[in-house]
């Protein structure tokens, strides 16, 4: 379905760019995302499976490269746009939309010199039949919150050990240890983008960024997890075992590395509140077609009182996540590698609202269904499911609001800029 739009500077290639968006979330994503939804994972990312003939028509689309820039095989699109297409897509998966957006992430990637963008970014861009699949792995079996709270004295202390850790050794970097079974997927890829640790003297805040292809010896991959959720996203574990890198592959050192993990979060927290975003109005559309339909005392649903205060209050819920997201991504993008002018606390409140409005969405979209919201043969107990999985996904929300609050009372109150 259409949603209005306040803004009113859209222009016609952003509402092209949105269209053909939702028809491929509509026609090609919501019903392979439910196909997957019900196969055992074993099923689901087995070769041959509907998931990667999904990924083959969506590379094709392009829709795997849309934060990238033209010089990198990208569309250019501008950060609304991004955002715009983003939501739509979400509307069709959650799952399937961050399944395509977990290779080789965009901000890093820039990050990386020009030889980088050459031997990953590019062909990754290139890439039109799905082959081409990378992960990012920063959660480990020991550490899930523990890796994402910047400025925190824990992120600093060298006596909380690293399941994962890279030692210099000629020109080689020799990494062992494990990333968690979070790694979205993880089981399926051919490149990373990993976070361990490189000093442990400095605690996590010691670690560093690298980027490679994973046919390495000593490298081998997880299963795909099984999930109360979002599972047409394959997550699973990577594991290292004496792998050799060339140090050039490393992007940023431990010097630089609490500054490009808050960039990265700036840019990665309100992305996921768009998909969020996204998922939740899947399921404000779909309570209010119900409502319109189903009869109960001789009129429909929607014509009661109770059910139309539910509906406005997704809604809002909707809306509101839609201005906070698109405002913190917009800005964030404009600033990704300037340090005094980022806004990470906009980026936490946007994923931190957006993720909890879907919960309640969702939940408020099986109420409206009656019997019906619980059963398999209705989408939004899948849509309330895949919600639960957003409250956790790139930094819990209890531990980013933690964080959040922190670092407002040690910014604010915060100048205007001039
Ligand atoms: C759908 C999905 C996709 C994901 N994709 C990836 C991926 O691609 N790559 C990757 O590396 N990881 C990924 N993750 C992992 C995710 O980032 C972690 O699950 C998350 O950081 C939480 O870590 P944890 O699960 O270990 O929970 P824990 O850190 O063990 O936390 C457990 C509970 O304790 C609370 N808690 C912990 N510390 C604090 C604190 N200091 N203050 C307040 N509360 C606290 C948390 O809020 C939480 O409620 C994904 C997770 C999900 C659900």
């Amino acid at each position: 379905m259409d949603y209005f739009d306040l803004n009113l500077n859209l222009t016609s290639e952003d509402i092209a760019l949105r269209e053909a968006a939702s028809k491929f979330a509509r026609e090609v994503m919501r019903p392979v995302s439910i196909q997957l939804d019900r196969m055992t994972p074993e099923e689901a990312f087995a070769k041959g499976s509907p998931y990667w003939d999904f990924m083959r028509q969506a590379y094709q689309l392009g829709y795997h490269k849309l934060p990238f820039p033209e010089d990198f095989g990208g569309p250019g699109l501008s950060p609304l746009q991004i955002q715009i297409v983003m939501e739509e897509l979400a509307w069709g998966s959650f799952g399937l939309t961050l399944a395509l957006n977990t290779s080789l992430d965009a901000a890093v990637a820039m990050a990386g010199t020009e030889e980088h963008i050459k031997e990953f970014t590019i062909p990754y861009c290139q890439c039109t039949d799905g082959s081409y699949v990378g992960c990012w792995a920063i959660t480990e079996p020991d550490h899930g919150s523990d890796t994402l709270v910047t400025g925190y004295p824990s992120f600093r202390d060298p006596n909380i050990p690293a399941n994962c850790r890279a030692r210099l050794d000629g020109d080689d970097y020799v990494i062992n240890g494990q990333k968690a079974a979070w790694v979205s997927a993880g089981p399926l890829a051919n490149h990373i983008l990993l976070m361990c640790q490189i000093d442990p003297a400095r605690g996590h805040a010691g670690s560093g960024i690298f980027i490679f292809s994973l046919d390495r010896p000593g490298v081998a991959l997880g299963k795909p997890l099984n999930k109360l959720g979002s599972r047409d996203l394959c997550q699973g574990e990577v594991y290292f075992d004496n792998v050799r890198v060339p140090k050039k592959y490393l992007i940023v050192g431990p010097e630089n590395y609490e500054a490009a993990l808050e960039a990265h979060l700036c840019l990665t927290l309100p992305m996921v509140g768009t998909w969020a975003t996204g998922l939740a109005r899947a399921a404000f559309d779909e309570a209010l077609a119900y409502a319109k339909q189903r009869v109960q005392g001789g009129k429909p649903l929607v014509e009661l009182s109770n059910i139309q205060q539910k509906i406005f209050d997704m809604f809002r819920k909707v809306e509101a996540s839609r201005q906070l997201c698109r405002a913190a991504f917009v800005y964030n993008w404009s600033q990704p590698f300037s340090p005094e002018k980022r806004a990470i606390e906009y980026s936490m409140a946007a994923k931190t609202f957006a993720t909890q409005a879907a919960l309640e969405v969702t939940s408020d979209a099986i109420q409206i269904l009656g019997g019906n919201g619980i059963s398999k043969e209705y989408v939004v107990e899948k849509l309330f499911r895949d919600a639960r999985t957003t409250l956790i996904c790139d930094g819990s929300n209890d531990t980013l609001s933690v964080v959040g609050g922190n670092k407002i009372a040690g910014a604010y109150p915060r100048r205007f800029q001039s």
